[in-house]
């Protein structure tokens, strides 16, 4: 076992940490050791510079003209194309629309019908609930259409895939766990067996570099609120692969998708390219607080992203390990950082007052059902003496026992 770095060594990582500066960027309170990024990203002065500019300017002054004038019209694919570098996309296959559950169920009824003949649907049963509450609705919509799930009818996807499956959706980084897949392997035995894949990003891009053309994804979604740092409830994202463009219809038809929406004709016709994937009028101001948001990510380069991550993520498990170890913290996702996303999850019996514990000193993660304490390192804003910080305030509420206090047991509507 390696020695535990200490504070000296930890303020040196800080000091050559090539990503420092970004810190800078990001508006947050003080005394704040925020770890839950990847549930709402924090805010930074260029998405009000872009707010306020989009309400006092393009709204105020613009007022309708600013569709055409200001870009409002063409956002979602301007947005898409920039979320495209993220995520290995190239231009012209992302648009930014929508919530991520929506475009959940526009991706499995356009790969669905683009296997005629086939009727399983295959997801995770570990998945985050609303992927599998979409599989359901797109699945009660289509007769003789049937949900498989990883964990409940056999234990692993591949188990799952033969000729009767259409599309398999499927979590790049699991929400609660942290375990990343092997998207390029599991894309291609997905392909073998003839079937399609959704792959939900949500844990993944603004976490790591992602690879979607390269790794042949067919289609792709996920969140702008989480590592993006869109604001909350900010638009989500959805990718298709070129080569499905021509044939991929989705069951949103509408007019927003529409190939000619201002000619305002009476049935409709389908849009070409991803525009498909749109159906109403587009949320501008909060598209606005993205296009802020992505300003910070234009200069990130992601493969020191994902060093730092990993370098995060380690010495947390590590100082946790050390610390915490015997007051029944145990790790809950991957040991392996290759297999890891940009998260730490350990469970404890306690975990729900635990958590809310470290809330009220100021060390913000979070709690998932049943017994998850959940730790999410953004790079672009967490350093490693926060890491530090968060590992001791937890070492002190175990050993005093501080999450035994009564009020940490009381549970809000969000956890
Ligand atoms: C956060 C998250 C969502 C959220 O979906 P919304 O429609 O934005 O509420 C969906 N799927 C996964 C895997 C997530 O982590």
């Amino acid at each position: 076992m390696t020695a535990l770095p200490d504070l000296a060594a930890i303020e040196a990582m800080d000091a050559t940490d090539p990503l420092r500066a970004f810190r800078d960027r990001f508006v947050l309170p003080q005394g704040v050791t925020y770890l839950d990024g990847n549930s709402l990203g924090a805010a930074a002065p260029a998405v009000f510079a872009e707010l306020q500019k989009a309400a006092t300017d393009e709204w105020a002054n613009g007022l309708i003209r600013s569709w055409n004038t200001a870009g409002w019209y063409d956002l979602p694919v301007t947005l898409g194309d920039r979320i495209g570098r993220l995520i290995g996309a190239a231009p012209g296959q992302t648009v930014v629309t929508d919530t991520t559950s929506i475009n959940i169920y526009k991706a499995l009824h356009a790969a669905i019908a683009m296997r005629p003949g086939r009727s399983v649907v295959v997801a995770e049963g570990s998945s985050f609930p609303t992927d599998l509450y979409m599989a359901e609705g797109a699945v009660s919509t289509l007769p003789g259409a049937t949900l498989r799930l990883e964990g409940v009818d056999a234990p692993s996807i591949e188990d799952l895939i033969d000729e009767s499956v259409a599309v398999v959706l499927i979590n790049h980084v699991n929400y609660k766990s942290g375990e990343m897949r092997d998207m390029a392997a599991l894309t291609k035995k997905i392909h073998d067996a003839g079937a399609l894949v959704v792959w939900d990003l949500c844990h993944s891009a603004g976490a790591l570099a992602v690879s979607l053309d390269e790794a042949d994804a067919d289609f792709a979604v996920g969140c702008t609120y989480k590592y993006l740092n869109g604001g909350p409830g900010s638009p989500a994202f959805i990718y298709a692969a070129t080569r499905h463009h021509d044939v991929m219809r989705q069951p949103l038809s509408g007019w927003f998708g529409h190939a000619r929406p201002f000619a305002f004709e009476q049935s409709y016709a389908l849009g070409s390219g991803i525009r498909r994937f749109l159906c109403g009028t587009q949320s501008v101001l909060a598209l606005r607080a993205l296009d802020g948001a992505l300003t910070i990510w234009d200069d990130v380069d992601m493969h020191a992203l994902r060093a730092k991550s990993i370098a995060l993520t380690e010495l947390f498990i590590q100082l946790v390990e050390a610390k915490c170890g015997r007051y029944g913290v145990t790790l809950e996702g991957p040991r392996d950082p290759a297999k890891r996303g940009s998260q730490v999850s350990f469970v404890h019996d306690h975990s729900y007052e635990i958590m809310q514990a470290l809330i009220e000193r100021g060390v913000i993660g979070d709690f998932r059902a049943p017994a998850t304490i959940r730790f999410g390192f953004t790079p672009l804003y967490v350093g490693f003496k926060d890491v530090l910080r968060a590992c001791e305030v937890l070492d002190e509420i175990l050993r005093t026992e501080a999450w035994r206090e009564p009020r940490f047991a009381v549970r809000g509507s969000v956890t």
